[in-house]
């Protein structure tokens, strides 16, 4: 609460009590993730840092130390590169919050080539993977790069946190006026506790973890941002030892102009 106290000209008072409860909590929430971000820049930084001051020292002049750091340097900026990234995504996303996504967007098409673009560059341990796409699906209403790296950052999660002999299975239906994705994996899984908190922007169930296997703990943040400008439904179900499945709905293109006509005319 905040209060503000006016003195009248006739000796009265006037108290306002302000609820500050919203503000206080989108306030703390942008001096959080302002300091977030900057920490995880600066421990790749001050590596780099660090590395080139050894490299300016004799043991630059050693061509295995100087091959060994120069990678070493190469992945810390790689990571930082990817966090600028998901970063400018996440903006992106933001300030385009109300803007309904309108093109048509073949998502059949889209699962596909996402699907097979990540099991080209080899970020998949998985042995039995499948994907299981239903034919004739009409498109939905959105906006075709935001829903790629959606489709990017779901599919990669599975592949990332699943164990190297276990199954993923991705899977595209229609469930009504909505196209229903589903990512499942049978990888570590996520203890219920977490699970409110995965969409958070550097929420991380095992940070270490996660920035070995090059996460930057914005994937699913920026997933939840997508599948609400697209007015969709996102669901995370897991359980530790068994596996994560993620569902994702999203209105098929003209569906919701006819409900909302539907209604009106009710
Ligand atoms: P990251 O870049 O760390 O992967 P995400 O926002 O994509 O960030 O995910 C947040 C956290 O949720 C991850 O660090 C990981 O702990 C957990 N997580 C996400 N997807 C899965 C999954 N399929 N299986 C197990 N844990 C997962």
């Amino acid at each position: 609460w905040e209060m503000r106290v006016a003195d009248l000209s006739d000796g009265q008072r006037i108290v306002h009590l302000i609820d500050q409860t919203g503000h206080d909590a989108a306030e703390r929430m942008r001096v959080d993730f302002v300091a977030n971000a900057s920490h995880e820049l600066r421990t790749p930084l001050a590596s780099i840092l660090g590395f080139i001051e050894t490299l300016s020292d004799e043991a630059g002049e050693d061509a295995d130390i100087r091959a060994r750091f120069l990678k070493v340097m190469f992945d810390e900026a790689r990571r930082m590169q990817r966090l600028v990234e998901d970063l400018i995504s996440l903006s992106r996303i933001e300030a385009e919050k109300y803007r309904l996504p309108a093109q048509p967007v073949a998502m059949d098409d889209l699962v596909q080539d996402v699907w097979e673009e990540l099991l080209d560059s080899g970020s998949t341990r998985a042995r039995d993977i499948g994907c299981d796409i239903a034919d004739e699906l009409p498109p939905v209403a959105g906006d075709q790069v935001q829903l790629s790296q959606m489709l990017h950052n779901l599919i990669g999660n599975a592949m990332k946190y699943g164990r190297a002999d276990t199954p993923v299975r991705v899977s595209l239906d229609r469930d009504g006026a909505m196209l229903r994705l589903v990512v499942a994996d049978r990888g570590e899984g996520i203890a219920a506790g977490h699970i409110p908190r995965l969409t958070e922007r550097f929420y991380r169930v095992d940070a270490g973890r996660s920035r070995t296997i090059g996460g930057t703990g914005l994937g699913l943040a920026i997933v939840k941002h997508i599948v609400e400008r697209h007015r969709g439904r996102l669901d995370i179900a897991s359980e530790v030892g068994v596996g994560t499945t993620v569902t994702v709905r999203l209105p098929i293109k003209g569906a919701s102009k006819v409900i909302s006509e539907g209604a009106v005319t009710k």
